[in-house]
């Protein structure tokens, strides 16, 4: 049994997607009094769908129209049809609500049943889910995903490491999915509590946090070399599982017979060279009660262009580095703080917190200055090779120059996702 898309000979998947673009502009105009509204004012018809490349013509979609359009937006369906709510946690204004068909549903479960494929379970593995189940889309998904696969789920939620610990051992699970700080916590309680031995994970689901390669490798070790995997996932695009990182783990292939991604420069909102950081804009192929079409997400990765050495054809993007909306300019050229994320993220000797300070020196320039925390028990005398990594990494890939400053792990403060990073002080 396989939950992969059997697309064999080229051009399969672009037909599929087509097919699926059509339907969706279709559907939308037709059941959405929003949509219908988008689509006349920017003089666009279902019937002028004609290729893929038509696209380009379809208005886009934001955030904002989901506020708009609160308690439920997007609507396409007569509400009769609609089995299931969903919400974003939202931290300011409303929350993002999406509404689910029960064909919704089920094709969610089978996009997080290819997840499960992908990571290399099999219905003999044991999944203790240790994410929130409520009102938002983390636990119900990965449990639908696991049920839809034929694994067994272990309910547990977040936190309760007591009964976590337990688990582990009296049930046997062989992998769990996690916030990556949840999975740090777990793999230090094991080790903590003597339970190494007893435990028999092998396989970690991590997501919705940035994650440095040094965390991920802690984790890792903490677990008896567990295997990491990254999964995405957004509210608005049903919810995570809708792509996963491969055992090559070299990116995230990403359900294209499900939605088009298309990776767009923000400010002009035309499409970056393969392989070129920008924002991902998405359009579904087979959601009803919610679709969505050339929303724009503000979350930034690239396009992994080249085939992934795993073998799988489904395409693949980057792992997410950081917010559209956080763009800074400096020295006339349009930076975004996730570029560093991610060049640190992939830096050996540092770990994740950094913070980028912005100064106008006497000398009548802009400097740039990165500060990042070095991994626990770095040694010292690795500073300077470890500084001049990153300082060529910038400049390679974001074309400007910055200069390095290491500080003790700890020494940064410890904050949420959407933590202050950026000091600016170029005009004060
Ligand atoms: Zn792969």
């Amino acid at each position: 049994m396989t939950f992969m898309p059997n697309f064999n000979r080229a051009g399969d998947l672009e037909a599929h997607q087509l097919a699926g673009l059509k339907w969706t502009v279709a559907h939308a105009y037709d059941g959405s009094p929003f949509y219908r509204a988008r689509l006349d004012a920017a003089g666009v018809r279902p019937d002028d769908i004609r290729t893929l490349d038509d696209m380009k013509r379809l208005p886009f979609t934001t955030a904002d129209d989901l506020r708009d359009g609160y308690p439920f937006p997007l609507l396409s369906v007569p509400l009769t049809d609609v089995v299931r709510l969903h919400a974003s946690s939202g931290t300011t204004g409303k929350r993002k609500v999406m509404t689910y068909t029960g064909k919704d549903i089920s094709d969610w479960a089978n996009m997080f049943a290819r997840c499960y494929e992908m990571a290399g379970l099999t219905r003999e593995d044991r999944v203790q889910i240790c994410v929130g189940y409520g009102v938002w889309t983390a636990g119900v998904g990965f449990q639908l995903g696991c049920e839809r696969f034929g694994a067994m789920a272990v309910p547990v939620g977040p936190g309760f490491l007591d009964m976590q610990c337990q688990f582990l051992v009296d049930f046997g699970s062989t992998v769990i999915c996690c916030t990556s700080s949840m999975a740090l916590l777990v793999s230090e309680e094991v080790r903590r509590r003597g339970l190494s031995d007893k435990v028999r994970l092998k396989k970690v689901i991590y997501g919705s946090e940035r994650t440095s390669d040094a965390m991920r490798e802690k984790i890792s070790a903490g677990l008896g070399g567990a295997e990491l995997y990254d999964i995405p996932g957004m509210t608005e695009l049903y919810g995570p599982g809708t792509g996963l990182e491969c055992g090559a783990h070299r990116g995230i292939h990403y359900w294209a017979d499900y939605y088009i991604l298309e990776i767009l420069n923000p400010e002009t909102l035309e499409p970056v060279a393969p392989g070129e950081l920008g924002e991902m804009v998405v359009t579904t192929l087979a959601k009803e009660a919610a679709p969505l079409i050339r929303y724009r997400t503000r979350d930034l990765t690239r396009l992994l262009p080249e085939p992934c050495p795993c073998g799988n054809p489904l395409p693949r993007h980057d792992r997410l580095l950081g917010r559209s909306d956080d763009m800074i300019k400096f020295r006339a050229v349009n930076i975004y703080p996730g570029q560093i994320d991610a060049v640190l993220s992939y830096s050996r000797g540092v770990g994740s917190e950094y913070q980028i300070v912005l100064e106008h020196r006497p000398d009548g320039k802009d400097h740039m200055t990165v500060r990042v925390e070095r991994i626990e028990g770095a040694n010292l005398s690795d500073d300077e090779r470890v500084k001049k990594d990153i300082v060529r990494a910038i400049k390679s890939q974001m074309l400007v120059s910055a200069e390095v400053e290491l500080v003790d792990h700890g020494e940064l403060p410890r904050s949420e996702r959407k933590s202050k990073r950026v000091f600016d002080h170029r005009f004060e």
